[in-house]
C-alpha cells in the first residue's frame, strides 16, 4: 500500500489545518500556500486520487460543499469573484494524488488571470475535426 498523503494524514488528525467545514465525508482547509487569503482546498475523506475514481454520490458531495463554500469564503473575505479549478493527474499539475477542489478568492486587479491562463491564453483553434471529438466523447460516456 502507498504512503498516506498529506491530506490523509490532515483527515486521521495527523497534522493540523485550518478546517473551515467538515461533514461525515468531505473536510475543506485553508491551502498551506494560499495564492489569496482564504485559498481553500475541499477534500473528500475517502483517498481517491482523481474525478474519475470517485464514486457518484461523494463528487457531488464535494462539489455541494464548493458550491457553498464559494459565496461565503468570498463574503467573509469580501473578495469580488472566485476561481474554482482542479488539478485532475499530475500533467495538469496535480501534486497531491487526492482529489481536492481549489477555491481561490479573486480581487479587481489582483493581477491574476483567468482559467485560460493555464494554456497562456493560447487556443488550439476549433476548426479541426469538433465532429470527431464529440462523437469520441459520446461514445465514452455510453
Ligand atoms: P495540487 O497541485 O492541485 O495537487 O495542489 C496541492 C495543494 O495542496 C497546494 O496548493 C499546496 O499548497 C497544498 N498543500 C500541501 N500541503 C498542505 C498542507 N499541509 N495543508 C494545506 N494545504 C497543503
Amino acid at each position: 500500500m502507498s504512503d498516506p498523503t498529506i491530506f490523509e494524514r490532515i483527515i486521521d488528525g495527523e497534522i493540523p489545518a485550518d478546517v473551515v467545514h467538515e461533514t461525515d465525508r468531505v473536510i475543506a482547509f485553508l491551502d498551506a500556500n494560499p495564492l489569496a487569503p482564504g485559498h481553500t482546498l475541499v477534500v473528500p475523506k475517502e483517498p481517491y486520487e482523481r474525478l474519475r475514481d470517485t464514486p457518484p454520490e461523494l463528487s457531488a458531495e464535494v462539489f455541494e460543499a464548493v458550491r457553498t463554500l464559494t459565496p461565503a469564503i468570498e463574503d467573509a473575505l469580501d473578495a469580488d469573484a472566485t476561481t474554482v479549478g482542479i488539478n485532475d493527474g499530475p500533467a495538469a499539475g496535480q501534486e497531491v494524488p487526492h482529489l481536492h477542489v481549489h477555491i481561490i478568492p479573486r480581487f479587481e486587479d489582483d493581477g491574476g488571470s483567468p482559467i485560460h491562463a493555464v494554456m497562456d491564453g493560447a487556443t488550439v483553434g476549433n476548426e479541426a475535426d469538433s465532429e470527431d471529438i464529440v462523437a469520441t466523447i459520446v461514445d465514452e460516456l455510453e
